[in-house]
């Protein structure tokens, strides 16, 4: 569609039909009006600057349908001038452009079409253009109450979004207020638990330092005293044997017997005494393993010597096997105790089968395992014999003897070696103690 416009009064019919042409593609009463405001505004600058155009209605249907209007003047101008004078005008469409019309000049618009616009087909872009043809241009004074109310409409509209925006301004205040209510409060609150943590911290520092006196007291003082009860205890067997040496005046058969009771049970003390002091001298942190080449088999062999008299049950094979590893960097002297003190244990609790030592590499440790079939050890106490003392309940109506202090002892030691100690045990099935140590130790 195109129309001159040529006089002042050709402003009222160009925005006129703008209105229409917009209305007819579909846009919204609010985007009609802004459409023929901008175009009104864009005749009054060219006419006042001197120009006499022609307005072209064009709808461009690739992409987002958008309505273009040229408004073209074969008279060249000042185009910056031009520009500074729409300014304004480019905020009521979607894109204003002044150009060079080559010759004169052009001012385009565009405004995109609403998604519910019916669709711009040509059988519908007739009907608009011939529905056009018969609009007969109103008045200037039609036009000023046209748009008189669309002034009153649109500061109701103003004034309405003036209210709303009112009412959201106060829930957002009280929104804030709530917020920072709660703000405060869980600042308050995590405040006051820092506070209760940064306490609880402290207190178990303290705590920690009193566990680490407590324990190196401990460990002074078991040393202490088995160093101190040494020297009388062995004192005791050593008179004990005088009184029943055949040497000495004879005792009477009741006499030898309480004398043998007191040497047996000066025995006993000794060994608790020894297992103590070996005990506090390994907690202390007072034993330096002497790093070797150790040859295992050499060890094995001591063991299989050694510990053979023990197992003198005919049901029971004692294994010690050919060790599959030769050598290994450790302190041999340590190794040793915490094997015998194993298969010693194995040997007491094993009334049939099989007690066995062997070793392998596993990943980066080699692992020993003393393997026994005997009375094993139910899984709860998995850990607890692992503590001071314990024995598992009924152990001492098997074996007679035994301090608790063994397997701690043997636990301390394989920690000294840089390594661990483990069991796994069946009740009524057997157990494997496993001494896992670093091939390479630190
Ligand atoms: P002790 O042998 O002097 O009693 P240990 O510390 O060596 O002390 O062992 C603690 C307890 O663990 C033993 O009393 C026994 O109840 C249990 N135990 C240790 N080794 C075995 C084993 N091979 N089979 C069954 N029970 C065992």
């Amino acid at each position: 569609m195109r129309m001159p416009l040529r006089v002042e009064q050709d402003i009222f019919v160009v925005r006129q039909l703008g209105r229409e042409v917009a209305r007819a593609a579909g846009m919204e009463q609010q985007d009609q009006t802004r459409l023929a405001t901008a175009l009104s505004e864009v005749g009054r600058v060219l006419l006042a600057a001197g120009h006499s155009a022609d307005v072209v209605f064009e709808a461009e249907l690739n992409g987002v349908p958008r309505l273009r209007v040229a408004v073209v003047s074969p008279q060249s101008g000042n185009i910056a001038e031009l520009k500074l004078q729409l300014g304004q005008v480019g905020r009521l469409v979607d894109t204003l452009e002044v150009g060079d019309g080559e010759p004169g000049t052009v001012v385009w618009m565009a405004r995109r079409l609403p998604a519910s616009a019916p669709r711009l087909t040509p059988e519908r872009m007739d009907e608009i253009r011939a529905g056009l043809s018969e609009h007969v241009p109103g008045t200037p004074l039609d036009e000023l109450s046209v748009q008189n109310q669309q002034l009153i409409a649109a500061l109701n509209e103003v004034r309405a979004q003036r209210d709303d925006l009112a009412r959201l301004n106060a829930e957002l205040e009280e929104t804030n207020r709530g917020v920072m209510a709660l703000y405060n409060q869980l600042s308050q609150e995590l405040e006051e638990t820092n506070r209760g943590v940064v306490a609880l911290y402290a207190e178990l520092d303290e705590k920690s330092e009193q566990l680490r006196t407590a324990s190196e007291a401990k460990s002074r003082f078991l040393a202490n005293v088995s160093h101190e009860l040494r020297a009388p205890v062995t004192a005791v067997i050593g008179l004990a044997r005088l009184l029943n040496d055949p040497a000495s005046d004879p005792l009477a058969d009741e006499q030898r017997r309480q004398v043998e009771l007191i040497s047996s049970s000066a025995g006993d003390l000794l060994t608790l005494v020894n297992d103590l002091l070996d005990l506090a001298k390994a907690e202390a942190g007072r034993m330096e393993p002497e790093w070797a080449e150790v040859d295992l088999r050499a060890v094995f062999g001591q063991l299989r010597g050694t510990l053979r008299p023990l197992a003198t049950r005919p049901e029971v094979d004692f294994v010690v096997e050919e060790p599959s590893v030769p050598m290994l960097r450790t302190d041999e002297l340590l190794l040793t105790r915490v094997l015998r003190n194993l298969l010693t244990n194995a040997i007491k609790f094993t009334a049939e089968g099989e007690v066995r030592l062997a070793v392998r590499t596993v990943d980066d440790d080699v692992e020993f395992t003393v393997v026994d079939t005997g009375t094993g050890i139910p899984p709860e106490l998995h850990e607890r014999i692992f503590e001071e003392f314990y024995q598992v309940p009924g152990s001492r109506a098997i074996t007679g003897k035994g301090t608790g202090l063994g397997l701690p002892y043997a636990r301390r030691l394989a920690g000294i070696l840089g390594g661990g100690l483990r069991v796994a045990s069946t009740p009524g099935r057997g157990s494997t103690f496993t001494l896992a140590l670093p091939v390479n130790p630190s």
